[in-house]
């Protein structure tokens, strides 16, 4: 198994701070559910679809018209429960969350407030490796997203586009559990990884499909932890709620920005105010968007358009049965098996499908020399073209192809970065290829050993270096190496040169 160190945070003066302070932070992630069809009803979910083309009646709030549950979504929501070892509510309920939005046309969202499907989980939080933090997952409800006000194609009026209304989304709340900016970023990089690997959300944050509100406050050094285990966190900071964060770098600069913020107010004598603030990444601050509402302001209640939600065991059991190896399991595996690095193992599993890709051209091969080669040489040459692996002209067999042609003698190291650059341009079987163009590695001693003296005579003041100072017959070697094309064995030019020269 790997070593995984839970690391308690290093207090950290914060810039411009007169004392220490610590960071909390929990995080509220809105992931959109994979799906092509919406919460409560048909209309696609096609993203970039013609505006309004995807509403059914029921998603525009046409009077009596009523949400029926997509039986998919809430498989998805389980799995994704199950994922974060959390545990499964067999009896949910939705409630309505009242609040008007033009592009919300009921007038409330249907959301999970007081019995959300999926209750307790965790994340491991990789930091560097064999360092991991336990980041604790409160619970995970099942909601509708809103739709899209657009405000910026007319100076005088706004436009509405219910397209996304209706959306499943899964809310993942955690416990204030993150410390710090990077953390924060890399509990995001986890979740969405997971999700990935479930295939329950596809984790596009540039589509929205992932976004953040992050909760920030600040406590003295060692206040969180006299809390952690009590899940009674009202006695820390008061805190304040970033909305809407969909890429990894704003969130970190806008905890870093809230967190300095919030300590100058403290350290000046006033009080946080709490309150839902938008991060500006142009300016690189947040600023207030509203006070933060009491609950009662939404008046929730228990939507009487939907019976409870009621799930039997073996239903979960089902899901269960049929989840993926996981990225934590799949790492140590990679380690394990495969005798990696900790860091070429989470390099390699960061993406299933690289994952996958590795394992094929690994198998009943070197997984050392599989790795170097699936990460400097396809991922760098992948990475030129801007292409993913799932988009990679050259397939585990032609490069595992190229892997066996090296373990034979076949071809050299060096060669074999040329028979990469062909298949991966024009395609073909490795073999045949090197069969074709005569790339073979001379491993035919006699004809080495022509190649030598055919240098050695050609060049007797350099003979006379060389046996003066052993050092320079490595240029004998490379004038070899070069007469032949790169062909010949290395070692046995090395082994001929030195035996020629009497060194
Ligand atoms: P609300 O009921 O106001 O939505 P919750 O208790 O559900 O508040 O918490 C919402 C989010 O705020 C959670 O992710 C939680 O971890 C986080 N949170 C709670 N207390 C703090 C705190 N003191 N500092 C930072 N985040 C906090
Ligand atoms: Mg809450």
């Amino acid at each position: 198994m790997l070593d995984l160190t839970y690391a308690a945070p290093e207090p950290k003066r914060i810039a411009g701070a007169k004392d220490d302070w610590e960071l909390v932070i929990g995080m509220e992630v809105h992931a959109q559910i994979a799906t092509k069809a919406k919460l409560f009803s048909g209309a696609s979910t096609q993203f970039g679809a013609e505006p309004n083309s995807n509403v059914a009646f029921v998603d525009a709030g046409m009077p009596g018209m009523l949400p029926v549950v997509n039986e998919f979504c809430i498989e998805q929501a389980v799995r994704t429960g199950l994922g974060l070892k959390a545990a499964i509510n067999l009896w949910s309920a939705f409630d309505r969350k009242n609040y008007f939005y033009p592009d919300l046309p009921q007038g409330y969202q249907i959301s999970q407030l007081y019995h959300p499907l999926v209750g307790e989980g965790e994340v491991l939080v990789d930091m560097a490796p064999g360092i991991a933090r336990l980041v604790r997952i409160e619970r995970i409800h099942v909601e509708q997203d809103a739709g899209k006000s657009i405000h910026d194609m007319d100076p005088a009026m706004s436009f509405v586009d219910l397209n996304r209304t209706g959306v499943a989304l899964m809310e993942i709340v955690s416990r204030p559990d993150i410390r710090g900016p990077e953390e924060a970023a890399a509990y995001v990089v986890k979740l969405r990884q997971i999700l990935r690997y479930l295939g329950t959300c596809d984790g596009n944050m540039q589509n929205g499909n992932l976004r953040a509100d992050v909760n920030v406050s600040v406590c003295r050094p060692g206040q969180y932890e006299k809390f952690r285990d009590t899940g009674d966190f009202g006695h820390l900071g008061t805190r304040c709620e970033i909305k809407n964060m969909n890429s990894m770098r704003f969130i970190q600069q806008a905890i870093e920005h809230e967190a300095r913020r919030q300590i100058a107010i403290i350290e000046d004598g006033g009080a946080v105010v709490q309150e839902t603030r938008l991060y500006d990444p142009d300016k690189g601050e947040t600023r207030s968007m509203r006070s933060k509402e009491e609950a009662h302001d939404y008046r929730y209640f228990p939507d009487p358009d939907l019976l409870p939600l009621e799930i039997e065991q073996e239903w979960v059991d089902g899901i269960k049965a049929s989840l993926p190896e996981l990225p934590d399991a799949k790492k140590a595996r990679f380690v394990l098996d495969f005798g990696l690095s900790e860091y070429d193992a989470s390099v390699l599993t960061a993406e299933v499908e690289a994952a996958a890709y590795f394992e094929a051209v690994a198998e009943g091969r070197d997984g050392k020399m599989a790795a170097n080669w699936v990460i400097n040489d396809l991922f760098g040459r992948l990475k030129k073209d801007d292409r993913d692996i799932t988009q990679s002209p050259v397939s585990p067999a032609q490069l595992g192809g190229i892997l066996d042609l090296i373990a034979s003698g076949d071809i050299s190291g060096k060669i074999a970065k040329d028979l990469f650059e062909i298949v991966y341009t024009t395609g073909g079987d490795p073999a045949a290829i090197v069969a074709e163009r005569g790339m073979k590695q001379v491993t035919d001693t006699a004809a080495i050993e022509a190649a030598v003296d055919a240098v050695i005579q050609a060049n007797p003041a350099q003979v006379e270096k060389a046996q003066a100072n052993p050092k320079l017959a490595g240029w004998f070697v490379g004038q070899v190496m070069k007469a032949t094309g790169g062909k010949a064995n290395p070692a046995a030019v090395n082994a001929i040169v030195t035996a020629r020269l009497g060194l």
